[in-house]
């Protein structure tokens, strides 16, 4: 049972509860990005495990009415294990997802696995052209080259702040140096990606910058946040015709994810108690 001090910030632990969550998004406007949470495994068997919860949950969104997608971790199906194993699993998913209409997000995790995810990706998408996207990091100072690199290959490029602590000789430390280079990202992708653009944040400047951007280039894009951080906002933007995803996750292995979440802003601790409370 997820405690309800997490429960803000994850949709329940079953599939059932994750899906039923999106269907409530749906009646919004608000599309559904589907994570089963996990990282981080050494034991292929759990890579596993969750690469046929992820086959199994593509069934359940194909067999519905729901608009909804799925993202998955690379340590999540394999990357922990070898890039081999991360890369038969992947191409097992999104060859699965393309066959039924399910799109599939790629998370970023933290520096050491960028090169593997970037590689096994670019390889699929290249092949199915398209069918899948991956998200990339603006706290990363190579980010810009990865951009470059991702500009003219089909797929979609979500694009976040980064949640992970990255060394500063790779990585800018600065929240604001950081805003500012996502900032300079957001207006790149606007300007050389031709489709598929994501913009991962709360940031209501990102936000306004983004639909600005849209008005001036004219490239589609949608915005992307998190189950529990501003809803009002999201259903606010869907109501006015903006493309509004919200990533919904779910399952038993909450506990690091929901301190990534404190971690990267402490007010989400007092906002999680003040649910519970009233
Ligand atoms: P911040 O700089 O944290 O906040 C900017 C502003 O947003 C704040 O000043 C405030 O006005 C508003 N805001 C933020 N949080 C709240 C809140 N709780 N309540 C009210 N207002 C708030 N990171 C990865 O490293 N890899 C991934 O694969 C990844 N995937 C993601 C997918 C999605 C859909 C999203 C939304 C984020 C993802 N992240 C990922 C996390 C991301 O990197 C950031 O850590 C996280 O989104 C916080 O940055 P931010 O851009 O929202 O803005």
């Amino acid at each position: 049972m997820i405690p309800p001090i997490a429960s803000t910030f994850v949709a329940g632990e079953t599939p059932a509860d994750a899906l039923e969550h999106v269907r409530t998004l749906n009646e919004r406007e608000v599309a559904g990005i589907l994570n089963l949470l996990g990282e981080h495994y050494e034991d292929p068997s759990d890579a596993t495990a969750d690469t046929n919860a992820y086959v199994e949950l593509i069934d359940s969104i194909a067999a519905s009415d729901l608009d909804a997608c799925i993202s998955v971790k690379p340590s999540q199906i394999g990357l922990g294990v070898d890039e081999e194993t991360f890369e038969r699993n992947l191409i097992e998913i999104v060859d699965y997802g393309a066959n039924r209409g399910v799109f599939v997000w790629v998370d970023m995790e933290d520096h050491t696995t960028t090169d593997a995810t970037l590689d096994a990706y670019e390889a699929l998408v290249r092949r199915h052209g398209g069918g899948a996207g991956v998200c990339l990091q603006a706290n990363l100072e190579r980010t810009r080259e990865d951009l470059e690199r991702l500009a003219d290959v089909p797929g979609k490029v979500r694009l976040v702040k980064g949640a992970y602590d990255e060394p500063e000789e790779i990585a800018y430390t600065d929240k604001d140096r950081v805003d500012e280079v996502y900032r300079e990202l957001v207006e790149y992708m606007f300007e050389s990606f031709d489709d598929g653009i994501a913009i991962g944040s709360h940031d209501p400047a990102a936000v306004a910058r983004a639909r600005e951007l849209h008005q001036i280039h004219g490239t589609p894009y949608e915005i992307q946040m998190l189950t529990g951080v501003r809803t009002d906002a999201q259903y606010e933007l869907a109501a006015q015709g903006v493309d509004v995803y919200q990533y919904v996750p779910y399952g038993s292995r909450w506990l690091s994810y929901f301190y990534r979440r404190v971690r990267e802003r402490r007010e989400n601790l007092t906002f999680a108690l003040r649910a519970i409370l009233s």
